[in-house]
């Protein structure tokens, strides 16, 4: 049933390409989840998000920092070996620090005929931000419509919206079968479609999704609902450590990572003035630690999501040196303690040790009371 969202992820490059030969379109290289895509959409182009490889490489190395986290310098990796040949543009939002560095090195090294940069604020809790946001967005929108030599018009805006909030909306359907009582399908699989949704044409995304959604109601799925685990962190793409997660017993029922909710958890909400409409949506996501302050919403946020999907458990994915989720990391556990969620904390590099986080992950479930699944 989710076999198609498999052979996308397996498939990324190839998708792109075969997509841009389809339609004769233009893609766009996302480093980030801010990016708006619903006017990448609205202009005729396919946004994709550049994600690392997960194998070892000697490439970025020269070009950014070693203790700059190994997702940027996995992302780099991939333009500095070539295997974006196929970007017409690569665009980054102000995210952190680290990820700006490797769009810097890929705009100095991989050539590629449109790049921009959107200053978003970091401090969106501002009343300043939104303002501020929307401007940076229409300077984007004007450097797309130069480039394509054609406007963007009100109604391929309203396209755009539409088509990425329904993307949105269809994936939050599929969360739904994931709520306890009413497990249908495994946290490796929801996996496989938010991940895929980050480049797969939203249309073509979504016309699978309602397939999905048609059969879910009628799913067995073979596993206990036991062991109902969160997953908590930055970017998070790594098949092999949630199947060994699910492997050993658990359910990956939610997660708050840029890949997953924090991706699409928000929905544009129309209004007339379209730019602010979609500026507003990406001030008020599901923060970024990066973003998230003064007051830390994400905490919140993230309880709520534990509390619906009755979550036993959360896995803490640290990206390592990662310095905005370093950031919340004291306090984040903090939070998640006072809130009887227990949780463990995991550093994850571009490969993983899969056999010593067995171990770690075996122990956390026997000491939230899941040791009868050995
Ligand atoms: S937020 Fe963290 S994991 Fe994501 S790119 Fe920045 S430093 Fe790396």
């Amino acid at each position: 049933m989710f076999s198609q969202f498999k052979h996308w992820y397996d498939n990324r490059h190839d998708y792109a390409r075969a997509w841009k030969e389809r339609t004769g379109g233009k893609v766009m290289g996302c480093f980030c989840s801010y990016n708006p895509e619903e006017i990448i959409v609205a202009a005729g182009w396919l946004p994709t998000r550049i994600l690392g490889a997960h194998e070892a490489q000697d490439v970025a190395e020269k070009h950014i920092f070693g203790m700059y986290c190994p997702f940027c310098r996995d992302v780099l990796a991939q333009g500095l070996k070539g295997r974006h040949e196929y970007l017409n543009g690569i665009l980054l939002t102000q995210s952190c620090i680290h990820l700006r560095q490797a769009f810097i090195s890929w705009k100095l090294h991989v050539p590629v005929d449109f790049q921009h940069y959107i200053y978003m604020p970091m401090k969106v809790q501002s009343p300043s931000a939104l303002p501020y946001h929307r401007s940076e967005l229409v300077k984007f929108k004007e450097a797309l419509e130069a480039f394509n030599g054609k406007p963007i018009t009100n109604a391929d805006l309203d396209h755009g919206i539409e088509v990425v909030n329904e993307n949105r909306k269809l994936m939050r359907d599929v969360y739904e079968y994931r709520k306890a009582g009413n497990l249908k399908l495994t946290g490796t699989e929801a996996m496989y479609m938010t991940v895929s949704s980050t480049w797969v044409d939203k249309e073509e995304h979504s016309t699978e999704i309602r397939k999905v959604l048609e059969q879910l109601p009628d799913r067995e799925i073979d596993r206990d609902d036991t062991a109902r685990l969160m997953f908590i962190g930055s970017e998070n793409d790594d098949i092999p450590f949630i199947e060994l997660v699910e492997m050993v017993g658990a359910t990956v029922v939610q997660d708050d990572h840029c890949t997953g909710t924090r991706y699409f958890w928000n929905l544009v909400d129309p209004q007339d003035d379209r730019m602010t409409a979609i500026a507003d949506r990406y001030i008020q996501r599901p923060a970024c630690p990066a973003k998230d302050w003064e007051k830390r919403t994400r905490f919140d946020h993230i309880l709520e999501l534990a509390r619906e999907w009755d979550v036993e458990g959360a896995v803490i994915i640290q990206q390592k040196f990662c310095d905005p989720h370093e950031t919340d990391m004291v306090p984040l556990r903090a939070f998640l303690d006072d809130n009887d969620i227990p949780n463990l904390m995991l550093e994850f590099d571009a490969t993983n040790p899969l056999g010593p986080f067995r171990i770690r992950v075996e122990a956390f479930l026997e000491m939230i009371g899941s040791e009868d699944l050995f």
